[in-house]
């Protein structure tokens, strides 16, 4: 049997992680196509990799099932790629989370009821058993800590890396440097990109997926929205060993005192993209600074930002195949969950080929 020709753009988190669980049906010859050097480059080189899934308010809809399916996979598919690459991937089990008002702590017992019966066990902690837990990490004027063994975090380009490497031990052909400028039809259903036919294509290529959606017709119009982060080292020997998050604000340890602190959230006024802004990192350091006391005396090794790509219009991710091009699946725009969704986003674009037509079929187009 031919196998079918299949073209994914982009290799960030969404296109490695595609290649990765796609390369597994040997139906598909697949290539993955990047502009940049090599991968996790764009949005996912700047993630903090903070997976919350159990955690969010959700509990029935799209957004809880995504969320649900996604953190299932994450399960199997890091010791699945560990074993692969014969090394971890950084990345912590378990997400805190700190609750700072009272009058919040009923929406999260019922929350912890919710999840309970779908088969999630949150747990509740009073400040003084936080302060037992992580003696003198956390300040005080705060109501609840919420502590979810099922949520995680992970290092974006480490895992990246990994599905990268695990992909080509699989036969998928990575092409780094090469901007897609041009589409093309070719015949009943082929298509060319570049100089490259393929019989199936997936864009994945983040914010750079409007441009090359424009070339098939596809109004995909996304705001490049801001995030700044530090990498920031303890001043002394308490810090905190789990992943905490609170108001957004996320603190990642990394292990030797250092740690992530992220990230800003910038929205431009319109899809342009704007410089990062430094009063929006001063205001994240002092907010964190409520939680964490200590990190007034932490020192920062290193500052950098990044662009989510969030789309105008439409609720994130977009996970669709073209009516016009009924060979063409659009699986991008994922904002600020690209991480937390890319093992989901896989697995639904593998149900979207399972019930497309294919391409020995008669014509399509
Ligand atoms: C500061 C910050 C913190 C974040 N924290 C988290 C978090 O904790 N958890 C989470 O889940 N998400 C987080 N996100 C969001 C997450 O980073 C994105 O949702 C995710 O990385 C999107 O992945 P992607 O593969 O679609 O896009 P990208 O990582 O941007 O990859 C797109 C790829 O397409 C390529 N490309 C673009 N145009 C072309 C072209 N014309 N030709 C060829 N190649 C092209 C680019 O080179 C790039 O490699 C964060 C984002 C930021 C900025």
């Amino acid at each position: 049997m031919t196998p079918e020709r299949l073209i994914i753009i982009g290799a960030g988190a969404i296109g490695a992680c595609l290649a990765y669980e796609l390369s597994a049906d040997p139906r598909y010859q697949i290539t993955v196509i990047d502009q940049a050097a090599g991968p996790a480059t764009g949005a996912t080189g700047a993630a903090l990799g903070v997976l919350i899934g159990v955690l969010c308010q959700r509990t029935k809809g799209r957004f809880w099932q995504l969320r649900q399916r996604t953190l299932a996979r994450y399960q199997s598919l890091i010791p699945e790629l560990e074993a692969a690459i014969g090394q971890p991937i950084p990345g912590h089990s378990g997400l805190l989370k700190l609750v700072m008002d009272p009058a919040e702590r009923p929406g999260w017992e019922q929350l912890q009821a919710i999840r309970r019966q779908q088969g999630y066990d949150l747990e509740l902690w009073d400040p003084s058993e936080l302060h037992d837990r992580i003696p003198g990490v956390v300040a005080d004027p705060f109501a609840l800590a919420v502590w979810s063994p099922y949520d995680r975090q992970i290092d974006p380009t480490a895992l990246t890396q990994a599905l990268v490497t695990t992909a080509q031990q699989r036969g998928v052909e990575f092409c780094f440097n090469q901007p897609v400028q041009n589409l093309q039809r070719s015949g009943d259903r082929e298509i060319v990109v570049n100089d490259r036919a393929c019989d199936w294509l997936i864009l994945s290529a983040g914010l750079g997926s409007t441009a090359i959606a424009q070339q098939l017709g596809l109004e995909l119009p996304m705001q490049p929205v801001m995030g700044q982060a530090l990498r920031m080292r303890w001043p002394n020997d308490r810090w905190p060993q789990q992943v905490i998050t609170a108001e957004d604000i996320h603190l990642v340890p990394l292990g030797d005192r250092e740690f992530w602190l992220g990230a800003t959230v910038e929205i431009p006024p319109d899809q342009i993209a704007i410089a990062p802004q430094p009063e929006y990192l001063e205001m994240l350091r002092s907010r964190a600074e409520q939680f964490w006391p200590d990190l007034k005396q932490a020192e920062v090794l290193q500052a950098w930002q990044g662009y989510r790509p969030r789309p105008l219009g439409r609720p994130a991710p977009v996970i669709e195949r073209l009516t016009d091009w009924p060979n063409v699946i659009v699986a991008t725009a994922h904002y600020r969950n690209g991480l937390l969704l890319a093992p989901v986003t896989a697995a639904i674009v593998q149900e979207l080929l399972a019930t497309a037509v294919p391409p020995s079929s008669p014509a399509m187009i």
